[in-house]
């Protein structure tokens, strides 16, 4: 089967769940599942599903981000940097020996948008990735560029969300 590549973009939820349940259903029918989270700060009830279906369904974060990123120095933005190209290549590492079946490089848009991530290195991985890697990319404002390389691209639209009434991140609902 070859593998497709999937955008899941916009600024309503269901980004990242999304891009669970594909994995979810992935490995059901056996196939292996790899999600890297890029720009991760907190622990998320995700971790603790994925963890009890390792090691076919493996997660990999980096480490934590404790600070916003207009609260860094220059230090640790570049020590952020380091990290978030650390967790790509570590995807990139993982899957060029056809290791995995699905790849999901979850909130890549933001490491992009953030100049963390050059956007050349991720269409040029997009544009030779194993022929069979189903790739899913998550994150708001999504380049038009990878729009144009992907086959599925979703844009979830936000009508309402209870942020916007002052209503914080309940646990188990969005971290
Ligand atoms: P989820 O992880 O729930 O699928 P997401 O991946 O679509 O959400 P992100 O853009 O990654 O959302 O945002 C991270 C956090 O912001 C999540 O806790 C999410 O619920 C919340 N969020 C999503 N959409 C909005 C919005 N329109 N306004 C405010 N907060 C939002
Ligand atoms: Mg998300």
């Amino acid at each position: 089967m070859q593998g497709l590549v999937h955008i899941y973009t916009g600024n309503g939820k269901g980004k990242t769940t999304s891009a669970i349940g594909l994995g979810i259903r992935a490995y059901g029918r056996g196939l292996k599942v790899l999600m890297v989270q890029f720009l991760k700060g907190t622990e998320t009830g995700e971790m603790k599903t994925l963890q009890k279906l390792a090691p076919d369904f493996q997660l990999y974060q980096g480490q934590k981000i404790k600070k916003f990123t207009w609260e860094m120095n220059e230090n640790e933005l570049l020590e952020l940097k380091e990290v978030q190209e650390k967790i790509f290549e570590y995807a990139i590492k993982e899957t060029i020996n056809n290791q995995w079946d699905l790849l999901i490089l979850d909130e890549i848009m933001g490491a992009i948008s953030m100049n963390l991530i050059p956007l050349e290195n991720v269409l040029q991985f997009i544009q030779s990735k194993p022929l069979h890697l189903e790739v899913v990319l998550t994150g708001r404002n999504a380049p038009a560029r990878l729009v144009d390389l992907a086959d599925y691209v979703s844009d979830i639209t936000c009508v309402k969300h209870p942020m916007e009434k002052g209503v914080p991140a309940r646990k188990g609902i969005e971290v």
